[in-house]
């Protein structure tokens, strides 16, 4: 019974593959080095660290010729960041779109 609970929480457990740390799986960031995941050099999409094939669009992930790109915390933050201020952008847009045609109709 001892050696079920032991197996099961030793499934959850893998090695960073940039720093070589343990953590757990559900981790969606590495605690040690940051590594948030690999972004696909085909398509960008950024993948979980611990898969080995893009989820978008199939690329082996831990090819030679085409590297995966390592994304740290920092770069994920930056881009949603990014998103953030198009999003804001546009909706700025949409109420002006609004107001103009307000007054026109
Ligand atoms: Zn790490
Ligand atoms: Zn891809």
């Amino acid at each position: 019974m001892a050696e079920n609970l032991k197996t099961k929480e030793e499934l959850l457990i893998r090695k960073c593959p940039s720093c070589g740390n343990s953590i757990n799986i559900t981790e969606k960031v590495c605690p040690y080095c940051e590594l948030a995941g690999y972004k696909c050099p085909v398509c960008g999409e950024v993948n979980n660290m611990f898969v080995n094939y893009c989820r978008r669009c199939g690329q082996w992930l831990l090819d030679t010729n085409y590297k995966a790109i390592p994304v740290r915390k920092k770069d994920i933050k930056n881009f949603e960041d990014f998103l953030a201020s198009i999003l804001l952008y546009l909706i700025i847009l949409l109420i002006v779109l609004v107001i103009i045609s307000g007054k026109f109709l």
